[in-house]
């Protein structure tokens, strides 16, 4: 679906991402992780076409991506954050229809049946005439990841999506997700939960130093830790 090629990116004097190169399959799930500063945001960023980059290329489909098409390719590829958000003075129901319905003048009844499924899917559908502040963390995080699922991307990339969350909702968030992928949706997920890693993940990527240091099918990451640095993020985070 998207492939990074040798990608160079700088801020100012800083190398963030040194001669990065990542292939996400079809209905992969691909999950990076590592400790803080390692570059896990902006190698998402990069993906999404947030951030110019001062080498390298990106392909999406087998299409380079450039100024000129990068807004239609974004629209293929949907993105939920740490924080949620939502537009407080609105509804879940037109928090998700205001996108598709009010800026891609689609059909507004037909959008309303797509949110409804995706609300059911994840248990939230008695939520739709909710504001944001009636709902739990985990409730909204579902809410954003089905405003994203409106736009009808074909990859989803993921920042953290729990970790501004309490324990007990953490699952919920892990739940729909882990729901997506079974529906076949392709992901790249920063997460450093784990067990959901290690359940869910085809593969899973160790970003230090602006560099991927391992980039390995699930099995054999957690079977082979070899890498000194990588064993010392383990040991630390599980
Ligand atoms: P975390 O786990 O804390 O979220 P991360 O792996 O996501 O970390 P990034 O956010 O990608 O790391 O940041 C990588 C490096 O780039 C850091 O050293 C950060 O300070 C730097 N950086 C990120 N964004 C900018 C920016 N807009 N301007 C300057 N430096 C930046
Ligand atoms: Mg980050």
């Amino acid at each position: 679906v998207i492939s990074l090629q040798n990608i160079i990116k700088k801020f100012g004097d800083l190398t963030v991402l040194d001669d990065m190169s990542l292939d996400v399959y079809e209905h992969e799930v691909v999950v990076l992780c590592g400790p803080s500063g390692g570059g896990k945001s902006t190698l998402l960023r990069t993906i999404n076409g947030l951030e110019k980059i001062n080498g390298g290329k990106i392909y999406y489909r087998g299409t380079e991506v450039s100024s000129k098409n990068i807004k239609q390719i974004r629209k293929h590829i949907g993105m939920v954050f740490q924080q949620f958000n939502l537009f407080d003075n609105l509804t879940v129901k037109n928090n998700l229809l205001i996108a598709p319905v009010k800026t891609q003048k689609k059909n507004k009844e037909k959008m309303l049946e797509k949110a409804m499924e995706y609300l059911e899917i994840f248990g939230i559908a008695d939520k739709l005439d909710a504001y944001p502040h009636q709902l739990s963390g985990g409730q909204k995080q579902r809410v954003a990841i089905v405003r994203s699922l409106m736009m009808e991307p074909d990859l989803m990339l993921f920042d953290e999506p729990t970790s501004a969350l309490d324990p007990e909702m953490i699952k919920e968030v892990l739940d729909a997700m882990r729901r997506l992928s079974s529906m076949g949706m392709t992901m790249v997920i920063v997460t450093h939960e784990m067990g959901f890693a290690r359940e869910v993940a085809s593969r899973v990527c160790f970003l230090e130093g602006a560099k991927i240091r391992v980039n390995k099918d699930t099995k054999s990451f957690f079977e082979h830790t070899e890498d000194d640095r990588l064993q010392q993020f383990l040991s630390v985070i599980l």
